[in-house]
């Protein structure tokens, strides 16, 4: 049984849309797609660049801005960077860290510790991405999955790990339109647990709150949601468009 009050959706709206003015009209549709279902908490992480345009639009309702990364450092000569303290400063609440393409991009494991270090500390809720990249029918891949949430989580202190959001993100289902199964994402989301009640313990575990993301859309985010033991999804593609969030959002509420 999981602890975890209400559902969460994500958008990672990732680098689109190209102009301010569509960032606007997508957040306006998602405004309105969501007004009704207000047991889940929507959070839209739009590219850094639209935070401070969006965040004036976020008024009269409950959605709330996510950043897709930061810097772990609070200032500094980091160029192209963006820290804790300026997102703290935008208005964002949520920071997606360790997502796969930034992996790709060259983030480590040790850099994401780090970055989930840097959100806590300046109290933002890190959003901590991990998954495989291919599963292998011996199931090795549960060993990358345990080593990516050491890694991000395994040094915070015990009290601070309620305010961590896991989303267990396979890359083969990421923008592939190849979802995992329930069983898959179930199965995943008691494997993150027990790792959790090892580094930590049972309550501590129970009190974080897992969500999947990889393909979710308007037809399945029913079912994954009620059978796959998750709290909320972190959406990509189907969040560029409001209608289709929106029955995200209706599966979960
Ligand atoms: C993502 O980018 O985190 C994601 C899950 O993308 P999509 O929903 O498009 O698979």
């Amino acid at each position: 049984m999981s602890h975890v009050k209400y559902p969460l959706v994500i958008a990672n709206w990732k680098m689109n849309p190209v102009t301010a003015q569509e960032a606007k009209t997508i957040f306006s549709g998602i405004k309105t797609a969501s007004k009704k279902f207000l047991k889940t908490k929507v959070v839209v992480a739009p590219p850094a660049l639209y935070i401070s345009e969006l965040k004036k639009l976020t008024t009269k309702s409950a959605i709330v801005l996510g950043a897709q990364n930061t810097h772990f450092d609070v200032k500094g000569a980091y160029t192209g960077e963006h820290s804790i303290a300026q997102l703290v400063d935008a208005g964002v609440a949520y920071v997606i860290i360790g997502h796969s393409e930034r992996r790709l991009m060259g983030e480590s494991d040790e850099i994401v510790g780090r970055k989930v270090a840097a959100t806590i500390k300046g109290k933002l809720t890190p959003v901590v991405c991990v998954g495989e990249k291919t599963r292998d029918t011996q199931g090795n891949f549960y060993s990358l999955i345990e080593q990516q949430i050491k890694a991000a989580v395994g040094e915070i202190q015990k009290s601070r790990l309620k305010d961590v959001v896991i989303a267990y993100e396979p890359i083969w289902a990421i923008g592939t339109g190849a979802t995992a199964t329930v069983a898959d994402v179930m199965e995943m989301q008691l494997f993150i647990k027990k790792i959790l009640t090892k580094l930590f313990d049972r309550n501590t575990a129970r009190n974080v709150r897992i969500i999947y993301g990889g393909s979710v859309n308007a037809d399945n985010a029913k079912e994954l949601f009620a059978s796959g033991g998750v709290q909320g999804f972190l959406v990509g593609g189907a969040s560029l468009k409001p209608v289709d969030f929106g029955k995200i959002i209706q599966a979960v509420n």
